[in-house]
C-alpha cells in the first residue's frame, strides 16, 4: 500500500485507477485506527474497486482546550491495519499541504450544526466540513464512506456535498462496538480502567431510554433520567441526550412510527468525551 503526502500523488493514483475501469472510494480518518475505522475500508470494498483511506488529525476542528496535541498518533500501526483491511492507498498530508499559507476558505453548513456536538464544541463542524469539502476534491472518488457513529457529521458531510454539487457520493457505515456495548473511539484509549468498567453504561441507557421512548415516553423526561443515570454510573457530565429525527435532527417529542428518530448522547468521562447514537423505535 503506498503512502502519499501530495495532491498531485494523490490524484495521479486516482486517475489511473478510474482510467484502467476502476472505481474508487475515500475513506477520511485522523489515525489512531481501530476496528470501526476497519470496518468502513470493508464497507468501501463493498462498493468501489479501490480504496483511499486518509489520515489528517484536522485542528480546524478542534476547540481551543480540546486534545488536538494530544490526540493520538501512530501512522505506522494505522498503515499496517489499512493494508491488512484491503486498502489500496494512504493519504496523509501534512498541515502545510492542507492549509497552506494565505489560506482563506471557510465552509459552514447552518441548521444541521446548530444542535448537539455543534453546540457544545462551538466551530467542530466549520472545520469538519471544511476539511472534508477539501479531501472531496482532492481524491475525486466515486463514494466516500463515513461512520454512523458521528451520525450528525454523516449529516452535515452528506448536505454539504448535495449543496456543493459534489459528485462524491457519501455512505453511512454501520457503528462497531466492544462486546460490551461501549462504540469503538481513538478517544477511548484515553480511559482508565476504572473508567473503561463505566463507559459502557452511555450505550446501556441510551438504549434503555430510546426503548421508553419507543413505548410511549414523552423523549424530554425519559431523557432527563436517563442523564442523571448517567451522573450517578459516573460520568463527569453530560454535554446531551436527546432523541432528534435522523435526518434533519430536528427535535422530537413523543415517538411516531412514521418519522425515522434517534437518540444522541455525548457525556465527559475522566478526559474523554464519548458519543454514541442509536435508532429509536
Ligand atoms: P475519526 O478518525 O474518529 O475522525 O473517524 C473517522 C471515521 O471513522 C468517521 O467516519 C467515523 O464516523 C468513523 N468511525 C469512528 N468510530 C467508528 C465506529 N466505532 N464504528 C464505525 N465507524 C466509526
Amino acid at each position: 500500500m503506498e503512502i502519499v503526502r501530495t495532491v498531485e500523488d494523490l490524484r495521479a493514483q486516482v486517475r489511473a485507477w478510474r482510467a484502467a475501469g476502476l472505481t474508487v472510494a475515500v475513506v477520511p480518518t485522523m489515525g489512531a485506527l481501530h476496528e470501526g475505522h476497519v470496518s468502513l475500508v470493508r464497507h468501501a470494498l463493498e462498493h468501489a474497486d479501490r480504496v483511499v483511506a486518509t489520515l489528517f488529525v484536522n485542528p480546524t476542528q478542534f476547540g481551543a482546550n480540546e486534545d488536538l496535541d494530544s490526540y493520538p498518533r501512530d501512522e505506522a500501526r494505522d498503515a499496517g491495519m489499512l493494508q491488512a483491511a484491503g486498502c489500496g492507498m494512504l493519504f496523509a498530508p501534512g498541515v502545510t499541504v492542507m492549509y497552506p499559507d494565505g489560506f482563506a476558505t471557510r465552509v459552514e453548513v447552518d441548521g444541521l450544526t446548530d444542535a448537539l456536538c455543534g453546540a457544545a464544541r462551538p466551530g467542530h463542524f466549520n472545520g469538519v466540513s471544511q476539511v472534508v469539502a477539501k479531501l472531496l476534491n482532492q481524491a475525486q472518488a466515486d463514494i466516500a464512506v463515513f461512520g454512523q457513529k458521528d451520525w450528525q457529521q454523516l449529516a452535515v458531510v452528506t448536505r454539504m456535498a448535495r449543496d456543493l454539487d459534489i459528485p462524491t457520493r457519501i455512505i453511512g457505515a454501520p457503528t462497531v462496538r466492544e462486546a460490551d456495548g461501549l462504540a469503538m473511539s481513538s478517544r477511548n484509549r484515553y480511559l482508565s480502567e476504572a473508567e473503561r468498567a463505566v463507559a459502557p453504561a452511555l450505550a446501556r441507557v441510551m438504549r434503555e431510554t430510546a426503548e421508553q421512548v419507543a413505548g410511549g415516553a414523552e423523549a424530554g423526561p425519559a431523557c432527563r433520567a436517563g442523564i442523571d443515570a448517567l451522573l450517578a454510573a459516573g460520568f463527569r457530565s453530560v454535554d446531551y441526550l436527546e432523541v432528534r429525527t435522523a435526518d434533519d435532527l430536528a427535535p422530537v417529542t413523543r415517538f411516531n412510527p412514521t418519522v425515522a428518530c434517534r437518540i444522541f448522547g455525548a457525556a465527559h468521562l475522566g478526559r474523554a468525551r464519548l458519543i454514541d447514537n442509536m435508532p429509536v423505535g
